[in-house]
């Protein structure tokens, strides 16, 4: 059944938006519809469709027997400031927690043992001589080869190219195998050979431009980091876990704004109008109810907004199912202290691919953040999965404990079977940034700006991290917002393509 319009105080009608997705994404966008609502004195609706039973999406968090369990995300940087700046409007700020001060270090495996990063290793460079020196994690050939981006040339700029391309060619082969590629894994799990320099490290490429190395440029950059320390810790999180950032957004919606267990399952320009007279959208969801709105935001994957859209646009739907997704398992297991043999002095360790095992990284939860597990216990999670073992999620949940007990059993010297294994699958969650994402997701903000009202956002087009997320569903609101009341985009004269407002850059 269509809703009947309903007319605000004052005369006018509400401006009526529905979000898809109530992942973090879709959230941030709904709340700040509402806080432009209450700032404009417009009375907006916003109507959250969220297919799954709790809001959240790929953040979640469990309580069990005294440990903090996360399924997914466990922090976010505070380098971006989008997710920081909504934490302090919704009053979550003074709830944070940093990761602790010590044994902030990351382990890479070689040949079955633990070896420190070396200090001063930023993800793929070296900016320390004698760490780098002294470490076992790389050859005397490897470490000679890294030394010659001081002086090779830089590549004139021609275009995207891959990550690994781009490691191997200034730093050598082996920083890709044994830094890079275990590190970019952990965080977008990611092939680096099909990886996008310029859509997920665009510094590492400026930093070769500008300074014509990436140790020089890296150096440059720690030197340029004023004294006096930042005042957040580079990764944060609500010390209650990821789910109360999305609990605290969601209670901040108006009552009955977030409908759980409602998949959108179409959408359709309706002949009706919307009130301001611009044409309004047909929401169909999966109880058989229709919801009408001025503005729609996607904030629901590529893959099921390509299927929304393909009505509406073919070609648009066509730009959308181009961009690929991985999937992986995160498994949580616990122990007594004195059941690993490793001192545990790291955040973590990364698996290069190169060493043949199935895990990509391990973080040491318990060591990372303070209140993770009961005195005299440890909880570690163990990643499997991504771009380079696509069938990861053919396992069942056992085999995939297992794998993750055994190999603590090699690498930490777990001396006895966990007490407490919680196993999260997540299904084409990691949104992969092939070379070209960028002219492709250009070329889906252009097609999609010919839709008025409609946006897309999340994770799968400018930035993965929860920040980047947060920042792309507020700017969602805010462009559907404006094509609902008919302001001009920002930027006067812009076209609605323009999905970054200048001053916000995307990374
Ligand atoms: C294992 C893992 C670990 C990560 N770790 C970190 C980290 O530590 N820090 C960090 O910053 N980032 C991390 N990320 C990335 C970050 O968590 C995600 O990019 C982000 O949470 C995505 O949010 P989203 O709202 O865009 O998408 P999602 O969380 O995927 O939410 C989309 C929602 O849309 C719903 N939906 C889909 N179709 C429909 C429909 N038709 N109708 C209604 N609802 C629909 C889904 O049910 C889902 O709830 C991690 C990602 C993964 C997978």
């Amino acid at each position: 059944m269509i809703q009947p319009p309903r007319i605000a105080p004052g005369g006018g009608h509400p401006v009526r938006v529905v979000v898809v997705g109530g992942g973090v994404t879709g959230l941030a966008a709904a709340y700040r519809l509402v806080e432009l609502g209450a700032r404009r004195v417009i009375p907006v609706e916003v109507t959250v469709c969220e297919a799954g039973p709790r809001p959240g999406g790929t953040i979640d968090t469990e309580q069990r027997e005294g440990y903090l369990i996360e399924a997914g995300p466990d922090a976010f940087l505070t380098e971006k400031p989008w997710a920081l700046d909504l934490c302090r409007r919704i009053g979550l700020d003074a709830h944070l927690v940093g990761t602790r001060p010590i044994h902030r270090r990351t382990f890479v495996v070689r040949a079955g043992r633990l070896h420190p990063l070396p200090d001063g290793f930023a993800l793929l460079a070296p900016t320390r001589l004698g760490p780098l020196l002294r470490s076992r994690l790389f050859s005397w050939r490897g470490k000679a080869r890294m030394a010659l981006d001081l002086v090779l040339p830089a590549r004139p700029a021609d275009g995207d190219e891959s990550l690994g391309r781009f490691v191997t060619r200034r730093l050598g082969r082996e920083a890709l195998e044994r830094a890079a590629q275990p590190m970019v894994a952990g965080i977008y799990t990611a092939d680096p050979d099909a990886l996008s320099l310029a859509a997920t490290m665009p510094r590492f490429l400026a930093m070769e431009r500008r300074h014509g190395s990436v140790i020089r440029g890296l150096r440059r950059a720690r030197d340029g980091h004023g004294a006096g320390g930042p005042r957040w810790s580079l990764f944060v999180a609500p010390a209650d876990g990821m789910a109360a950032l999305v609990a605290a957004l969601a209670s901040r919606l108006p009552p009955g704004a977030l409908r759980l267990r409602r998949r959108v399952v179409s959408l359709e320009r309706s002949p009706e109008r919307a009130g301001d007279g611009a044409p309004a959208y047909r929401v169909a969801l999966d109880d058989g109810s229709t919801l009408r709105a001025g503005g729609v935001v996607l904030a629901c994957g590529a893959h099921e907004a390509a299927r929304l859209v393909g009505n509406l646009d073919p070609d648009l739907a066509g730009l959308l199912r181009g961009i690929p997704y991985a999937s992986s398992a995160v498994v949580t297991l616990a122990y007594r202290r004195e059941e690993i043999a490793h001192p545990l002095d790291g955040f973590g360790f990364v698996v290069p691919k190169v060493e043949g095992r199935p895990i990509i990284a391990c973080t040491f939860s318990s060591v990372k953040f303070l209140g993770r597990a009961p005195e005299g216990r440890v909880l570690l999670r163990v990643f499997l999965g991504g771009a380079l073992d696509p069938g990861v999620l053919e396992r069942d949940d056992a085999h995939l404990a297992r794998t993750a007990a055994d190999e603590l059993r090699m690498l930490l010297g777990a001396t006895a079977p966990p007490h407490l294994v919680r196993v999260h699958r997540h299904t084409a969650a990691m949104p992969q940034y092939l070379v070209g994402h960028l002219d492709r997701v250009s070329a889906i903000e252009q097609r999609a700006a010919r839709l008025p009202g409609l946006a897309l956002a999340g994770a799968a087009y400018r930035g993965v991290g929860i920040p980047d997320c947060i920042r792309s569903g507020e700017e969602a609101a805010e462009r559907v917002l404006a094509a609902c009341l008919g302001d001009r985009p920002a930027g006067e004269g812009a076209p609605a393509a323009a999905h970054a407002p200048p001053g916000r850059p995307h990374r």
